[in-house]
């Protein structure tokens, strides 16, 4: 199976979870944007250096720019039998950009959307509380601690809300990503290759659908 993933889903859907999943059981490495640009701000490659001085100036990496991110990681030797993109493509235009990549590459690209309720989403992101001392996650609405926003393991520490999910941070992002992603499920729609899963189930179940989707698409 020489397959590019690509990997969507709303915050809060568990596409982190699948994504980790599908490394651990497929060994297909994950690729992700924010994880590239990372590395890049260490690196001495010219490529490196290139996106550093973009960066300095405050403008936006070009599609192109970015794509020759991708390229340059995808094609290293772990990424020979496949790969999980995950925060690319964000538009059509960089879906367009990655057909041609796939092709030199000689993978197949499968869309795979994590699909839940926007008001779902909601809760799971803006419920979810952490215990600063063993970073156990918990959700008011969906896993209760045992004592009132206290660990259970741990009843004299309160439990924190990263500030990422506060409600008018999490409305921001959901809506964001409705207006970038649209477009994006509409293109792998029309192109037969968007494959959506039902997020509202155990992790372990939507492994399972993304899982015989993969092997049954070939
Ligand atoms: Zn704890």
């Amino acid at each position: 199976m020489s397959k590019i993933i690509v990997l969507m889903g709303a915050p809060g859907a568990g596409k982190g979870t699948q994504a980790r999943l599908l490394q651990e059981r497929l060994g297909l490495p994950q690729i992700s944007t924010g994880d590239m640009f990372r590395a890049l701000a260490e690196a001495s490659t010219p490529l490196a250096e290139e996106v550093r001085a973009v960066q300095s100036t405050g403008k936006l990496i070009s599609d192109d720019l970015v794509i020759r991110v991708v390229h340059e990681r995808t094609n290293r030797e772990d990424c020979k039998s496949g790969y999980i993109l995950d925060g690319f493509p964000r538009t059509t235009v960089q879906a367009t950009m990655l057909e041609r990549l796939a092709v030199e590459q000689g993978h197949k690209v499968s869309a795979i959307f994590v699909d839940a309720p926007f008001e779902v989403l909601e809760k799971r992101t803006t419920g979810r509380r952490i215990c600063p001392v063993c970073g156990e996650i918990y959700n008011v609405y969906f896993k209760p601690p045992k004592f009132d926003n206290a660990c259970d393991q741990h009843p004299e520490t309160q439990l924190i809300q990263r500030t990422d999910d506060t409600a008018e941070k999490i409305k921001v992002r959901l809506e964001t990503y409705k207006q970038q992603t649209e477009p994006l499920l509409e293109y792998y729609k029309a192109s037969k290759r968007l494959f959506k899963v039902d997020g509202m189930r155990d992790p372990q179940k939507i492994y399972e659908d993304i899982e015989a989707i993969l092997t049954g698409d070939d």
